[in-house]
């Protein structure tokens, strides 16, 4: 069978190579005119790991990733250390897999060439964006922005936070705008002088913002994110979030946070949205995967990690369909993959707004995160267990 995914992002080439490990053919038909990635770094929890090391692309990632020594959060109205969590040690042990922080080209870059390392199984195609499609008798018929017709056995929609597929499947139309908007910016190592935290992946919290450092290509460089809840958002004007209003609301932080704000690029920023977890998302044989499936806000890193998962378990769902003596319908093995992820996606979803309030937190808010974080250990993992445990496959 031939499997077509609409969407060469990090979902769609992790669905396109995990597919192809199983022996499936697939064609990904990608929007853009090229395979690429806007952005710069992007965490990993040991669940993304664990996927990386089963698509077989795990070491050639570990060369060009930073390891932090510790998740750290430090209060940016006062400087003081809020929390940390020791990444090293105890929680190598206990989840296997590291965390690591990567620039986003290198890891999209290295599912695609090991996509290109299987031309007789994967076909990469640009510029055939997904416009419609329709179902027949166990085929799906693709029409392209172009006007092209392209035919398969399976769908898997891998479009996006503003999936076509998934208007034409769940009908829900624009996502839902969170008013954060992030800014971001990477500098080489010697600009910064201040390195206290750079061995850490460090977010500084304040009321209505947060800054994230890291370092990224083997620690070479220092990826900079500043994120506001924008007040302009929230008073309904036009232009809103820009980098006049993330001077004014970080304009009361210790001076460290205020300097890194030199580091942010004005280039362009991201406006934050997400979804409400919402189940259907399978209709015969068409599947949505990764941000189009349950796009989620940052705050827990888990998006692009929830999109690997996806494809390496529709991947594993059809290949124990492959191995049956009496194959179920495809539509069965679709509702089976999106019955395994969407609950664990729902989860990622909703968490994620509440641990963003929690960065963003101010007044008795602050004041109670501050002291129930203190009380938690470097070695106590408990909110992120169930994330980093992963999955079964
Ligand atoms: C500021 C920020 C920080 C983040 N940090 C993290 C992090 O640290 N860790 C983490 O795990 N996640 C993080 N995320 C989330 C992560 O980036 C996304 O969840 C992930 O990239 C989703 O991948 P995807 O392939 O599903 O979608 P996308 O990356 O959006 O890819 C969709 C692809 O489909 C193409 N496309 C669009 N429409 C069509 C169409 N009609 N037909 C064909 N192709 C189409 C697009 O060109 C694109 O290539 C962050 C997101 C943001 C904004």
């Amino acid at each position: 069978m031939t499997i077509l995914i609409a969407g060469g992002g990090i979902g769609g080439v992790s669905a396109a190579l995990a597919l192809a490990q199983k022996g499936f053919k697939v064609r990904v038909l990608e929007r853009a005119a090229e395979f690429g990635e806007i952005g710069f770094g992007i965490q990993l929890g040991p669940n993304a790991f664990a996927m990386l090391d089963r698509l077989g692309v795990r070491q050639a990632l570990e060369a060009t990733a930073f390891f932090p020594n510790n998740l750290v959060m430090q209060d940016a109205t006062n400087g003081r250390e809020v929390s940390r969590i020791h990444l090293k040690g105890a929680f190598r042990q206990k989840y296997k897999w590291p965390y690591a922080v990567i620039h986003r080209r290198d890891l999209h870059g290295a599912l695609l060439d090991a996509c290109r390392d299987k031309p007789e199984l994967v076909s990469l195609e640009t510029s055939s964006g997904l416009k419609s499609f329709k179902q027949d008798k166990g085929r799906v018929q693709v029409t392209l922005e172009d006007g092209r017709e392209i035919e398969g056995e399976m769908l898997i929609c891998a479009d996006g936070l503003r999936s076509a597929g998934r208007q034409q499947i769940i009908g829900d139309g624009e996502p839902r705008v969170s008013g954060h908007v992030a800014h971001r910016g990477v500098v080489p190592m010697d600009k910064v002088s201040d390195t206290r935290f750079v061995d850490d992946m460090v977010i500084w919290v304040g009321p209505n913002l947060h800054l994230v450092q890291y370092r990224l290509r083997g620690g070479t460089v220092l990826n900079n994110v500043c994120v506001i809840e924008s007040e302009q958002y929230k008073q309904g004007r036009e232009q809103w979030g820009g980098m006049d209003e993330v001077q004014h609301i970080f304009a009361g932080m210790v001076p460290y946070v205020r300097d890194a704000l030199s580091f942010i690029s004005t280039e362009r920023s991201w406006v934050m949205c997400d979804r409400e977890p919402t189940a259907g998302w399978t209709q015969g044989n068409v599947t949505l995967l990764g941000d189009a499936a349950h796009p989620t806000l940052q705050y827990l890193a888990q998006g692009a990690c929830m999109a690997m998962e996806d494809g390496v378990v529709l991947a594993a769902e059809m290949a124990k369909r492959a191995a049956s003596a009496s194959p179920a319908p495809v539509n069965a093995t679709l509702q089976a993959y999106e019955e395994a992820r969407y609950l664990r996606a729902a989860r990622i979803t909703l968490t994620s707004r509440f641990f963003g309030h929690v960065c963003h937190a101010g007044g008795g808010a602050r004041d109670l995160r501050n002291h129930l974080a203190g009380q938690r250990g470097p070695e106590n993992f408990f909110e992120v267990d169930w994330i980093y445990r992963g999955i079964e496959v």
